[in-house]
């Protein structure tokens, strides 16, 4: 077993690194207070072939691994965990979505202008009254003829706004329950589409959040994506690479995190010593890598795993877990270590603070982990 990265590997850790500290460091709290997606930072991460990390060289991909995918996602993150959710869900989910099941006439419409950077991706699965029950949803898509009408409304869903491409999932056959539904394409200017309100959120501001509403939206059948009754299913397949992402952001979060804190408890002094000479503080940090390694690994794993083409149910839940509730202590932590300052803006601990809840909700809560988890480990009880 070999648990280092490759020349190759810690050379893309450095270039993204350097882009993150150049590029989003002096804007991290502007974006934040404005509560929008840097529309015009789109292009840059593009070229650094961000906005198709895993997607191969014909439909404009960067062709990474996803062990790749994890260090390009924890480095950004690193320094802005919003505006990595927003390149986490393009990549992730949405384009994911449609490299996955799309047939190849979709895979050169959709993919190649999102994984070039020409377009947003959107998914969306959540509904008000259906969350981590999301094969309880009510939006349907009805047959008409040749094409299929959706309605219904969608609830937080990331570029809900701002998106360009959105993969949504509709009820095609309420009676087949959660084979009864299925994956439409749709693209933001369809008739019978528009955001609903927009998100005012605790955390993750830079990435947008709204609501999503179809009113009579009619899309062609050739805008099904996958296999009719087959959307649910997929959806859990996109989730299953989709959490290994959120895994790596949970880890570039507290990276972020206790590099703060590490930084503060040399700098910071009382009693005429730097705090993090007190044995409390220095544990503190101890348990923060500790826990922070562990989470890296776990999440690593999972990723080599998908490289090697093996299921990763399991694995990715587990990583998941255990990244993002590691991030919520290290997070947490770093403002006890910053005391008052880590109660205030000027600090980045605050914002890390806000911002890593997230990772534990979104893309199937910590509960639910639990639950796959369990469904994995104890089937034979
Ligand atoms: C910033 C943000 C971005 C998001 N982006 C997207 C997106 O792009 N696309 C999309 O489709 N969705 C998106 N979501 C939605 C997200 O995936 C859901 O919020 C999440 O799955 C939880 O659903 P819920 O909020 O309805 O909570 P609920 O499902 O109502 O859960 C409430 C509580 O009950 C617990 N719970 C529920 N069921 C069980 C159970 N069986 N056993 C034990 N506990 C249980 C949960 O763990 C949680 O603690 C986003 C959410 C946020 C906040």
């Amino acid at each position: 077993m070999n648990v280092s990265l490759t020349e190759e590997q810690e050379f893309l850790r450095r270039t993204v690194r350097d882009f993150a500290e150049a590029e989003l460091r002096p804007h991290v709290m502007e974006w934040d207070q404005a509560q929008a997606f840097p529309r015009e930072l789109i292009a840059r991460l593009a070229a650094l072939g961000l906005m198709g990390i895993q997607f191969p060289d014909e439909y404009g991909g960067a062709a990474m691994s996803a062990v790749d995918y994890c260090i390009c996602i924890e480095e950004l993150a690193r320094v802005d965990p919003s505006v990595c959710l927003s390149v986490a869900a393009h990549n992730g989910l949405g384009a994911a979505h449609i490299f996955m099941f799309g047939t190849e006439p979709q895979k050169q419409q959709y993919l190649v202008p999102l994984a070039t950077g020409q377009k947003l991706a959107a998914w969306a699965l959540t509904e008000s009254t259906s969350g981590s029950d999301a094969a309880a949803m009510r939006t349907t898509a009805t047959r008409v003829g040749e094409d299929w009408v959706l309605n219904g409304t969608k609830q937080f869903i990331t570029h809900g706004r701002g998106g360009d491409v959105m993969v949504v999932m509709a009820v095609t056959s309420k009676a087949k329950g959660s084979r009864g539904i299925s994956a439409f394409i749709v693209e933001r200017g369809t008739s019978g589409l528009r955001a609903g309100k927009k998100e005012d959120k605790l955390g993750m501001r830079a990435s947008e959040t709204s609501e999503v509403v179809f009113e009579d939206c009619r899309v062609s059948a050739a805008q099904m994506l996958g296999i009719e009754g087959q959307g649910f299913v997929n959806a859990l397949q996109v989730l299953d690479a989709g959490r290994i992402g959120i895994a790596a952001l949970a880890v570039g979060l507290a990276q972020g995190a206790y590099e703060a804190a590490r930084h503060y408890a040399f700098e910071r002094k009382q009693f005429g010593q730097p705090i993090g000479a007190f044995q409390s503080i220095r544990a503190k940090l101890v348990d923060a890598w500790t826990r922070l390694e562990g989470a890296r690994l776990l999440t690593y794993r999972a990723a080599a795993m998908k490289d090697e083409g093996r299921r990763t149910t399991l694995e990715a839940a587990m990583a998941k877990l255990h990244s993002s509730e590691t991030a919520v202590r290290v997070a947490e932590d770093g403002v006890q270590i910053h005391g008052g300052y880590g109660f205030v803006k000027d600090y980045p601990a605050e914002k890390y603070f806000r911002d890593v809840k997230l990772t534990t909700i979104g893309e199937g809560t910590s509960e639910i982990q639990r639950l796959v988890i369990a469904r994995q480990l104890l089937t034979t009880l």
